[in-house]
């Protein structure tokens, strides 16, 4: 069993990463990649624990993206990280840059709507990788909404009145800095684009998009079937995983996913091959 997409508390998840090690390993997974948000630090701190362990953990990060104005996930995997990386870190580190300052911005926006939700507050929690969920947490414990999803729809989403503007980047740059890592770039939980997958996948493979992310939680078999289909219309790569984000989305399970509907064999990863951002993808 193999595991492709997880969180820990270095972006959103609740369980720090050498604590992911023991549970991957508690839960049967061979295979496993740390893709927090927009960071490598949950990665860099399981590796050791991960070799000692006997787990394969692939360095992996989840990008927040743009695509036709709306927000994007995309997967980067470098199996093979190496010194190409050095300019890649150095990017995501200017990204949460962009994201701290947008932080600022957003506890200021909160205040004028009345909301007492401070950044240290938020900070707190979320510490070098302080976001969106985080103000969210503080929304529910001070009871201004009831949930975490009702903090995003009156607050936080794009189209809620607390909302402010970050400066992410588009989904092409994002593809472009993963392969110039020598990463593979695919597109996460395809199910939460908006539009259709399929009509935009033509224009992707173009800017070079590796591969797409057909196994996930939230997917019915259909919708991984659908997926699988098109991976194979356009050529691309499969990646997959439960989006693991601990007591923060306690449905989705390490490995197993929603109600066991993920049992990913290790040939998903195995079919990667060995130098994949040297080979052209979608002919
Ligand atoms: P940020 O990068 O700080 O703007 O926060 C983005 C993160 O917030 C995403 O990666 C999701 O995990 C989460 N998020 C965005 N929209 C929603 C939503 N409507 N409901 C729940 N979580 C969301
Ligand atoms: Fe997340
Ligand atoms: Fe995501
Ligand atoms: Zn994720």
């Amino acid at each position: 069993m193999i595991d492709l997409h997880t969180h820990t508390t270095e972006s959103d998840g609740t369980c720090p990463p050498v604590e992911l090690i023991a549970e991957a390993v508690r839960a049967g997974v061979e295979v496993l990649s740390i893709t927090d948000h927009d960071t490598f630090r949950g990665y860099d701190q399981a590796l050791s624990v991960a070799r000692s362990s006997g787990v394969e953990l692939i360095c992996g990060i989840e990008l927040s993206t743009k695509l036709n104005g709306r927000s994007v996930h995309l997967l980067g995997y470098f199996p093979q990280p190496d010194g190409e990386m050095a300019d890649f870190r150095e990017w995501v580190l200017e990204m949460q840059a962009s994201r701290r300052e947008r932080n600022v911005r957003l506890s200021e926006r909160l205040r004028e709507l009345g909301v007492d939700v401070s950044l240290e507050e938020a900070e707190a929690i979320g510490r070098g990788m302080t976001g969106r969920p985080h103000f969210a947490q503080i929304l529910v414990q001070k009871g201004y909404v009831a949930n975490i999803r009702q903090a995003f729809d009156e607050y936080l989403d794009e189209s809620a009145r607390g909302y402010v503007y970050r400066r992410e980047p588009q989904l092409t740059e994002g593809v472009r800095r993963i392969r110039g890592a020598g990463g593979i770039a695919s597109l996460a939980h395809p199910t939460r684009i908006h539009g259709h997958v399929a009509a935009l996948l033509p224009d992707l493979c173009a800017a070079g998009l590796d591969a797409i992310e057909a196994y996930h939680s939230d997917h019915t078999p259909q919708e991984t079937e659908f997926f699988l289909g098109l991976a194979r219309k356009h050529g691309l790569k499969i990646t997959g995983g439960s989006d693991f984000h601990g007591a923060l989305k306690p449905e989705a399970r390490l490995g197993a996913g929603c109600n066991g509907n993920l049992n990913i064999p290790r040939e998903v990863v195995d079919a990667w091959g060995r130098s994949p951002a040297k080979s052209p993808a979608c002919p």
